[in-house]
């Protein structure tokens, strides 16, 4: 059975490749899940015969349109942006929206068939989607990014709505950029409803939004730490990222009691080996969310801290690290020097940001390794729950809101035990993960038959 699923893959990838050129990042977010998809699948003729698996990577439609706006110098620009609703099988289309120069389909298309699993996990009703721009927000002004986003939701409101597809934010796509979005789609259908996640309070926005991607990939380190009998209390932390994953990360982890001793932009990162405290943090806060600023002047303020231009920080050495920065920021070799130096758990805030290669490694070693689909689906389920605040004209507290994030993690992992387990009872967060996901949205395609 075994040779059978690794031919079924390749195959299956043959075909993908062909039908997809050019598009690795979604190739490799394909080839992960097939691989452990597989011999389930050919276990279960029922998704076999109904081509689930083609259809599943197949997105439902994707939209792309120009983006015109006007700069300050009264230069007119114009930008590429996306939208990918990939499968609505389970609920309406959920999904951020990145804003940021790098942003290709083959990113966002890898990111969607991801949400579409992650979504599935975390039990609420949600479907899979994506979008985004090659619109870089760094070093525009404020006047700048607001026409942008009044202008690519010119084009987006069409396509957007409260059961039908409900944005969020993702990289480069904070709060200024969610309300700018919101006031423009506000003005456009004259309706004001819950057609974006991550808004502000003042408007529908929900407590722990900011914090859900964070704290939820904390949460989820912990739950499989507990699952070994152990806890974050007293650990290392490695953390990639200043941003909005990494910032609340670094602050759950530091609560825990854990020692936080590093964070990175695209600049760099600093290592402070006497740990980001919550002072410290609040400064990283302030320079990030305010001033805009670079994770190298923490280095400049704190002078215990070492600032390495150009490196990311998995060359330090600590038992657990969580990558919230980005896709493949984890290269192969940096899986293998994470793991020379002592790795216990690798739990994913950002999305695909550990390369093939390197979870493969990470699997062989049976360290804790928690993938971003499980492991970041906080961020995505907190939106689930600004829905039914929106829906019920509710807003819940901040404990309780908290209080549900723990629980969905919580069953989130046992989701991950259930599905992958090895009769060795070590477990196979990848496996359970993909499985899990795929498993709810496959039997509602089958239940609807052939459309
Ligand atoms: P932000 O834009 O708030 O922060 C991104 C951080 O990553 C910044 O510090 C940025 O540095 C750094 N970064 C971005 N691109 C690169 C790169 N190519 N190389 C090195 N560093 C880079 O984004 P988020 O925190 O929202 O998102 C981070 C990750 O988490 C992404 O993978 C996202 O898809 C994922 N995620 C986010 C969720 C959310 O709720 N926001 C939900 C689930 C997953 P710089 O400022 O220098 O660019």
């Amino acid at each position: 059975m075994w040779i059978e699923a690794c031919q079924e893959v390749d195959c299956f990838m043959h075909g993908l490749i062909k039908r997809n050129p050019g598009e690795p990042e979604f190739h490799q977010a394909v080839r992960e899940v097939v691989e452990t998809l597989m011999p389930y699948v050919l276990e279960h003729p029922q998704y076999r015969d109904a081509q689930i698996l083609e259809r599943m990577t197949e997105p439902d439609r994707i939209v792309i349109f120009r983006v015109t706006w006007e700069d300050d110098q009264g230069q007119i620009r114009a930008n590429r942006a996306w939208r990918v609703q990939f499968n609505n099988s389970i609920g309406p289309y959920k999904g951020g929206l990145r804003f940021h120069p790098s942003v290709t389909l083959s990113i966002l298309k890898f990111l969607g068939f991801e949400q579409v699993f992650k979504n599935s996990l975390t039990g609420l009703p949600m479907g899979g989607a994506k979008g985004g721009s090659n619109f870089n927000p760094k070093g525009k002004s404020d006047r700048e990014v607001m026409r942008f986003c009044q202008s690519l939701m010119t084009e987006l409101f069409r396509h957007i709505g409260e059961d039908t597809d409900v944005p969020a934010g993702d990289i480069g796509v904070g709060a200024r950029e969610i309300s700018y979005l919101f006031g423009q789609y506000k003005r456009l259908a004259n309706r004001f409803t819950g057609i974006l996640t991550g808004k502000g309070l003042a408007f529908g926005g929900s407590l722990v939004r900011t914090e859900a991607t964070g704290y939820g990939c904390v949460y989820f380190c912990e739950n499989m730490l507990h699952a070994r009998g152990d806890s974050l209390r007293g650990k290392t932390v490695l953390v990639s990222g200043a941003g909005n994953v990494a910032l609340y990360a670094v602050e759950k982890a530091t609560e825990l009691g854990a020692k936080v001793l590093t964070m990175s932009d695209s600049g760099g990162f600093i290592h402070d080996p006497d740990g980001i405290d919550a002072e410290k943090l609040a400064f990283v806060k302030e320079l990030k969310e305010v001033r805009r600023g670079r994770i190298s002047e923490y280095a400049e303020k704190f002078p215990h801290a070492t600032f390495h231009a150009g490196e990311r920080p998995w060359s330090v050495p600590g038992e657990v690290a969580l990558p919230c920065a980005t896709q493949n920021e984890i290269s192969a070799s940096d899986a293998q020097t994470l793991l020379t130096n002592g790795i216990l758990a690798v739990s994913e805030g950002a999305n695909m940001p550990t390369e093939l290669e390197g979870v493969h490694a990470f699997l062989d070693a049976q360290i804790l390794f928690g993938p971003g689909k499980a492991a970041n689906a906080g961020g995505v389920a907190v939106s689930g729950l600004e829905q039914s605040q929106n829906s019920l004209r509710l807003s819940w507290s901040r404990a309780e809101v908290d209080q549900r994030l723990q629980t969905i993690m919580r069953d989130v992992h046992t989701k991950c035990a259930d599905h992958g387990t090895e009769p060795d009872g070590t477990i196979n967060y990848v496996r359970g993960a993909n499985l899990a996901g795929f498993v709810k949205v496959a039997d509602a395609m089958l239940a609807y038959g052939a459309v």
